[in-house]
């Protein structure tokens, strides 16, 4: 079958654009290199980012794949785009968390990098007005985001991404510290990972020294920004 083709923009988000294709279930992902920070309070742009998170995403989801957690990518299309499945999205963000740093070791004063005894996954509502506020699991049952067996099934999938992402990313020196997933529902009802898998959206340290190697050097005017994006995927290339 022919690759669909873009037709209508459907969303425009802060690193990505969405478009309808000419197949309905499907959707191409456009990757920007503007970035933002602190709920858009913070704006700039990242030398080919977009580049960069499309084949670092791409990269990952297929890893996962391999390993049976199954996911929305279905291929890269170019540099910048990536088609894939279309969801109805859960408008719940997951976090796991394997070192505290971050806006849970401010709410809690937790030590910067102490290690929990085990992962801890947070639920936010996703909302930009809002600042995507945490919440549990009684609200998104409770305000119908998500149902209780459909929360169940996102837990189980983040902690199978944890178990197969961190010892991927350790063999290649880098500390998988905590990332957001997002989940949609396909045509028959079930659960299926979305969104994207990049330094935006986790935490990576080098093993060795901690460097921040993802999104925090532009939270945190930190510099070299885009060699952290690129080390990134230079070393997850192998
Ligand atoms: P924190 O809650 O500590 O700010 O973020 C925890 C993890 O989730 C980090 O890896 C962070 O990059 C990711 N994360 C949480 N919310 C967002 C969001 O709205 N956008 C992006 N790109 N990442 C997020």
């Amino acid at each position: 079958m022919s690759v669909p083709t873009k037709t209508e923009m459907i969303a425009e988000g802060k690193a990505k654009k969405i478009y309808a294709t000419t197949d309905p279930t499907k959707l191409i992902f456009y990757f920007k290199d503007d970035a933002t920070a602190f709920n858009a309070q913070k704006k700039g742009t990242i030398e080919s980012k977009g580049m960069l998170n499309q084949r670092i995403s791409a990269r990952f989801f297929t890893m996962l794949r391999g390993k049976g957690i199954d996911n929305h990518y279905v291929e890269t299309l170019n540099d910048r785009e990536m088609l894939v499945e279309r969801l109805e999205i859960i408008p719940v963000e997951t976090i796991l968390r394997n070192l505290i740093t971050g806006s849970c070791r401010k709410r809690l004063d937790r030590e910067e990098g102490e290690e929990p005894a085990g992962p801890i996954i947070e639920f936010c509502y996703k909302s930009d007005e809002l600042g995507d506020p945490l919440i549990n699991d009684d609200h998104a049952i409770a305000f119908g985001w998500a149902t209780e067996k459909e929360l169940a099934e996102i837990r189980r999938q983040t902690l199978a991404v944890n178990a197969e992402l961190k010892p991927f990313l350790a063999a290649r020196g880098i500390l998988l510290v905590d990332f957001k997933l997002e989940f949609g529902r396909t045509q028959d009802g079930s659960v299926l990972l979305g969104d994207e898998i990049c330094p935006d959206t986790c935490r990576f340290w080098d093993i060795e020294t901690r460097k921040k190697l993802d999104k925090d050097r532009f939270r945190q005017d930190l510099g070299e920004v885009s060699e952290a994006y690129l080390e990134i995927d230079r070393r997850t290339a192998q």
